[in-house]
């Protein structure tokens, strides 16, 4: 048995794995979101970049910290098909594009896709990764997010969330460049780093006090939660700005770097559970700025019960200082 990695190998290891696969995820997306693609409904983009970024993260997670199980959102099943083979063939090209892993041939990239097939549970460590999360957001060329969490005995000790098109903000950044990756780990709090490298800064949260004056962020997409009920608990807080709408887990990271201080995620359905790969990194990049994450009813995210925060419902995400007031206005507006 090779001995524990260390927090610096792990924080390493997980920073190394985001930035290769949203570069992946950036050229795919130049490279193949077209007006085409969009009014065609083609989804081939995301499939590839979407299979593609879990390759890369699962091989080298599995290189610099070997032994650690790894909760993915994919499985390489439908790509081993026979009618899947020019597919199979562009996520190989989209790999090996990659200089961390131009070494791959393809029976290498559906092994890697396939070792993220944990279950999730509460001991021990394990990664939890969306290799895209926010695909509509991908399609439409607008955000989306490779996130990375990593769990010791259920708790989310690190997150990594790679934003390749979210704005650069800070001293010396131009207002064109984009892609950001945050990096939490506990106790240690968040930075924002620029995808192409440096330093970084720290990432703090809002610290808004009057609910009238915070802004707040949630999906584009109205399945994912109620906008209706959003609308019901901004008016019972007094905010007039209208919400900010952002897709995938760029949410946590606009609310960590102080672009809104609340996330709202009701639910649309009572039996939609939320995925643990949709929270993990997001959850912790804003505990670590200074903000409070919970569900709905104001209970901890419970991620060590498997692939689901069966537990919970809905997300709440603020500045820390708002957190009691928001459940406060959930409650109120209830039907
Ligand atoms: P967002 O970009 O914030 O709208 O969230 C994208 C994520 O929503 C996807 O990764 C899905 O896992 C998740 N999702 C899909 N259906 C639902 C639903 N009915 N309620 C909440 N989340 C959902
Ligand atoms: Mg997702």
């Amino acid at each position: 048995m090779s001995p524990a990695p260390d927090s610096e190998t792990l924080r390493r290891a997980a920073t190394d794995a985001v930035r290769a696969a949203s570069t992946l995820c950036r050229t795919v997306q130049t490279a193949l979101v077209s007006e085409e693609t969009l009014t065609k409904r083609d989804r081939s983009p995301v499939t590839i970049a979407d299979y593609g970024a879990q390759a890369v993260v699962s091989t080298l997670l599995r290189r610099a910290a070997p032994g650690i199980p790894i909760v993915g959102e994919e499985d390489a099943a439908a790509l081993r098909q026979d009618s899947a083979r020019e597919l199979r063939e562009r996520v190989t090209r989209a790999v090996q594009a990659v200089p961390e892993t131009s070494d791959l041939g393809e029976a290498e990239i559906l092994a890697a896709i396939d070792a993220c097939s944990d279950g999730g549970g509460e001991q021990g460590l394990r990664w939890v990764l969306d290799p895209i999360d926010g695909t509509k957001g991908y399609l439409r060329g607008e955000q989306y997010a490779v996130a990375l969490g990593l769990l010791r005995d259920g708790e989310v000790v690190l997150g990594v969330l790679g934003c390749p098109n979210l704005e650069v903000l800070g001293d010396g950044a131009a207002a064109a460049d984009r892609g950001v990756l945050f990096v939490a780990e506990r106790g240690a709090g968040t930075r924002q780093v620029a995808l192409s490298g440096g330093e970084g800064s720290a990432a703090r949260v809002t610290e808004i006090t009057d609910a009238a004056l915070a802004s707040f962020c949630e999906s584009v997409e109205s399945a994912h939660s109620a906008h209706d009920r959003h609308g019901q608990i901004a008016a019972h807080l007094g905010t007039r700005a209208e919400p900010l709408r952002i897709d995938s887990q760029c949410k946590y990271g606009a609310v960590a770097r102080g672009q809104a201080s609340i996330y709202l995620r009701l639910p649309t359905s009572e039996s939609y559970r939320e995925k643990i790969w949709d929270h993990a990194a997001g959850s912790i990049v804003v505990e670590e700025a200074g903000g409070r994450v919970t569900d709905v009813a104001g209970r901890r995210l419970v991620f060590g019960l498997g692939r689901t925060l069966e537990e919970n419902r809905g997300i709440v995400a603020t500045n820390g200082i708002l957190h009691e007031r928001v459940l406060e206005a959930i409650r109120a507006t209830e039907a």
